[in-house]
């Protein structure tokens, strides 16, 4: 009975020490929890970077290795998102085609440039109707949001001459909301119509000599050819109709070419006094017969102009021929250069200051103010019946020479007064 004292005092040194040592480590343990606590918080608002994390404390040990490890994947995917996200966005920026993001609402959350340069700028938060303005492509809009379907629709903005084509996507992320393409068929709208045009027109053109040719043969066949009178008269206009074939191939040819940039320049200095003197010599016969003075004035000091010679030489001739072919008998050709003083063309297209032009003028029929505009499309003729037999080419030609020389071409002219056709090109 005498030890039950001195146990129980045992019993209480130890509960005591026990005590104090679970109080001590607790309080150690809530301090290490602090400083947990602390660093992760600092961590979230992305003050610290977690590898901060304390890592002597016990049984918190393995916690901190998952925790440092999940971490390090979390960053490497973050910057992963990242650059994915750069891509996405330089991207965006340089495609061609809108890019619009809309809500369910139907408020527009993201335009690229393209998107803007096509509606203008400040897009975000404006409405897809507000943005689009044309009801075509709002319906499709609709119907995609009606439907959770692609929608696609082109449609002509009027006024602006627009062809759009829209591609209307659900957005898969975000339900009810809409990914809106938009692409600018304009120029290809234009390309098909240029094609379809000369297709028409090229098959117009070839129908009348085709025609004649074929009821010149008829009528040799059906006896003329026993006619010493008629057949020489048939035979010769049969070889002016093929002629006139043949121009049109061999011009048609050179279109083609020169469009295509097959051709290529062999650009020399030479003195435009030159140009104009050795293709007038090559006309002037041609002039003379029509009953036509043909005349060079050009100022001896210009300075060279960068051509290629034999190019710029057709130019020339075909805008002399022209000039006889539409001129009266007793009428003048004049043919002259100087030096470009003022920045603008009358087509208020920039011509280079100090450029040479060069001009030929005629004091023929003269061309009317609205077909001004128009003489240098292919196969363009202002009055068939007075064309003497053109392909209605030769300006076109002539057109694509020159701005392939990096120059320009125009016209004026007063109808019954006479015309004078002018083309610049750039100093040596
Ligand atoms: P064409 O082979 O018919 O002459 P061009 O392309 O050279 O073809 O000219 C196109 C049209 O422009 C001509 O058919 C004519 O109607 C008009 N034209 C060109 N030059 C003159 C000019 N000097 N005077 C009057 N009309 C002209």
């Amino acid at each position: 009975m005498d030890s039950l004292p001195y146990f129980l005092l045992l019993l209480l040194v130890v509960s005591l020490t026990t005590l104090v040592w679970v109080v001590f480590r607790y309080r150690a343990l809530r301090s290490q929890l602090r400083k947990y606590e602390r660093i992760l918080r600092q961590s979230a608002s992305g003050d610290t970077p977690l590898l901060a994390l304390p890592s002597n404390v016990k049984r918190l040990e393995e916690l901190s290795t998952i925790v440092k490890s999940m971490v390090t994947s979390l960053s490497t995917q973050l910057s992963s998102v990242d650059s994915n996200r750069a891509r996405l966005a330089a991207m965006l920026d340089q495609m061609t085609d809108g890019v619009l993001i809309a809500s369910e609402e139907g408020r527009i959350q993201f335009a690229n440039p393209a998107a803007e340069k096509l509606f203008g700028r400040g897009l975000v938060e404006r409405s897809v109707p507000e943005v689009l303005r044309n009801h075509q492509l709002i319906q499709a809009w609709q119907r995609c949001q009606e439907l959770d379907e692609m929608q696609v629709e082109t449609a002509e903005i009027k006024g602006r001459r627009h062809f759009l084509q829209l591609i209307a996507i659900p957005d898969q992320h975000a339900p009810g909301g809409s990914l809106l393409v938009v692409q600018d068929l304009t120029r290809i709208r234009r390309l098909e119509t240029i094609r379809r045009d000369f297709i028409s027109n090229l098959s117009h053109e070839l129908r009348t000599p085709l025609a004649s040719l074929r009821a010149l043969t008829e009528t040799l066949q059906d006896g003329a050819l026993a006619d010493p009178d008629a057949a020489p008269r048939f035979i010769s206009r049969i070889a002016t109709e093929v002629d006139a074939l043949a121009q049109m191939a061999q011009e048609l040819l050179d279109l083609s070419r020169i469009e295509s940039g097959q051709v290529s320049l062999e650009r020399k200095p030479v003195a435009p006094k030159k140009l104009l003197v050795s293709a007038a010599e090559r006309m002037r016969l041609q002039a003379e017969r029509a009953g036509l003075s043909l005349q060079v004035d050009c100022p001896p000091n210009l300075p060279n102009v960068s051509a290629d010679e034999p190019r710029i030489e057709q130019v020339l001739v075909n805008l002399i021929h022209n000039a006889v072919k539409f001129s009266h008998p007793g009428g003048e050709v004049l043919l002259s250069a100087d030096i470009v003083t003022d920045s603008f063309t009358p087509w208020e297209t920039e011509a280079v200051e100090g450029a040479v032009r060069f001009a030929v003028h005629d004091s023929g029929v003269g061309i009317p103010a609205d077909d001004v505009p128009r003489i240098f499309e292919r196969f363009y003729r202002v009055d068939k019946s007075r064309a003497g037999g053109g392909t209605g080419l030769g300006l076109s030609i002539s057109r694509h020479l020159v701005e392939s020389h990096g120059g320009q071409i125009w016209a004026e002219s007063r109808e019954g007064e006479g015309s004078t056709f002018y083309f610049t090109l750039q100093n040596a």
